[in-house]
């Protein structure tokens, strides 16, 4: 468990010669405390209280690093159990199935639509990280041929799923330059898992149906020198895992219980297409580093990805755009003007349904530290002076030849106010911005 301020000075020299750049040492306790400081700051520190705080300070949970290149994918290193109170910070990385028993064709043709699940979602590109290649064939020179193909076919990261610790290594001869995660130990193979996983530098899944099994299994590989582990427990019933999920992340966080300070790799118990989304789903958000699905829709997928979207952003930092004027289309001197704020999710919208209309226009993107509409307007961040600044700052009146400007239906009430601050004539807008290709067809001439 990490120290607080007052045990990390008790370690500290106590001289108080600001060679820090603090004050005293109870001020550079406190911000080391706070990860606002780093330890080799401290000069003077001796080297058993480095070694202590060193300690210490490692995170709870290790962060576990598969693949290599744009799609390496990091796992674990998290610091909270609910987002509110921190962040979560290492996107859960999410899996899909690819058997090595499929004849070729049908083999090529999941590769390429597992290949081809990428998003845009606003305006961030979101797409999976993982191909989990299946040995269910059981066959080592199957499962190698399959695994050279799948590397030398794809930018995703891999993971090779055996319990056979000879068929992983054959894989291994093919793609072991990817650094993918094997998949993996067991009470009855770990020993040759963790050797050949040391061998290669890949990091290794363990699996076990208990929690207590898992943490014996990562005391004895950590003692073979493999230090990326996955955790995985083994149960096909949603409430277990869930169950699972929260205690490895408890004892983690909250007992610094190391042999379960791993991520976690979590499948979903079969079920229909739409229940196994919603599982995931619920692994996703409670507390999977990794899930891996056989869904291979992009109706499926793409919730998923928005699900993970949203749950690994910043709470307390709204999702934000550039607050400026945008064009959409081939704007000219005719075409429409129209404000929003500059909430990803809210101008995102707006221009989808611009797009939409086909009538190429102006959105200014009004500057309100990414709130919405009538948050904005609720907390004075939307009045009519933060509209007249938009509009002069970004020179709206030079590209133009009318005076017209469209605002929200949501904030109708301060129509007058604008009107009277920029001298435009205010058009009210529709209230939702799905009214927006109607509206700009019937009124824009
Ligand atoms: Fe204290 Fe070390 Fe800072 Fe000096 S450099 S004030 S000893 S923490």
């Amino acid at each position: 468990m990490a120290l607080t301020g007052l045990e990390i000075f008790k370690l500290l020299p106590k001289t108080n010669c600001k060679k820090c750049g603090r004050p005293t040492c109870l001020a550079f306790a406190m911000q080391l405390a706070q990860k606002k400081a780093e330890l080799k700051d401290c000069p003077d520190v001796s080297e058993e209280a480095k070694a202590k705080l060193g300690a210490a300070s490692a995170p709870p949970i290790k962060l576990v690093t598969i693949g290599t290149g744009e799609k390496q994918l990091k796992i674990g290193e998290e610091n909270v159990l609910f987002r509110h109170d921190e962040k979560f910070y290492n996107p859960t990385g999410v899996a899909i199935t690819l058997s090595d028993d499929l004849d070729d064709g049908a083999f090529k043709e999941r590769l390429n639509k597992i290949n081809s699940l990428k998003f845009t979602r606003v305006g961030t590109e979101i797409e999976i990280d993982l191909i989990a290649l299946q040995n269910n064939s059981g066959d080592a020179s199957k499962f190698s041929e399959r695994a050279k193909e799948v590397g030398g076919n794809t930018h995703l990261s891999m993971i090779l799923v055996s319990k056979s610790a000879d068929n992983v290594k054959a894989a291994l001869e093919t793609c072991a330059d990817k650094k993918p995660l094997i998949h993996g130990a067991n009470a009855e193979n770990w020993e040759s898992m963790a050797n050949i996983a040391k061998e290669k530098n890949c990091p290794l899944t363990v699996s076990s149906p208990t929690l207590e099994e898992l943490a014996d299994l990562t005391e004895k590989i950590k003692g073979t020198g493999v230090t990326e582990m996955v955790l995985h427990q083994n149960s096909e019933n949603t409430k277990e895992i869930l169950q699972g999920l929260t205690k490895i992340r408890r004892s983690a966080l909250k007992k610094a219980f190391r042999p379960l300070g791993f991520p976690a790799l979590t499948y979903i118990p079969n079920g229909d297409p739409s229940q196994e989304i919603a599982s995931a789903s619920a692994f996703l958000a409670k507390y999977a580093g990794i899930v891996v699905v056989d869904a291979c829709e992009p109706w499926q997928i793409m919730p998923l990805l928005t699900v993970r979207q949203n749950i690994f952003t910043d709470p307390q930092k709204p999702v934000q755009v550039e607050p400026k004027l945008y064009e959409v289309g081939q704007v000219n001197e005719n075409s429409p003007v129209m404000f929003t704020t500059n909430f990803s999710l809210t101008y995102y919208t707006v221009e989808g349904e611009v797009e939409a209309s086909r009538m190429p226009a102006y959105i200014l993107a009004v500057e309100t530290e990414g709130t919405s509409v009538l948050t904005a307007y609720s907390g004075d961040k939307l009045n009519e002076s933060v509209v007249a600044k938009a509009m002069a700052d970004t020179k709206i009146e030079e590209k133009v030849k009318h005076k017209k400007l469209i605002i929200p239906g949501l904030v109708a009430v301060l129509s007058a106010k604008i009107q009277e601050t920029t001298k435009w004539e205010v058009l009210v807008g529709p209230k939702e911005a799905s009214g927006l290709p109607t509206y700009l067809k019937s009124t824009w001439h």
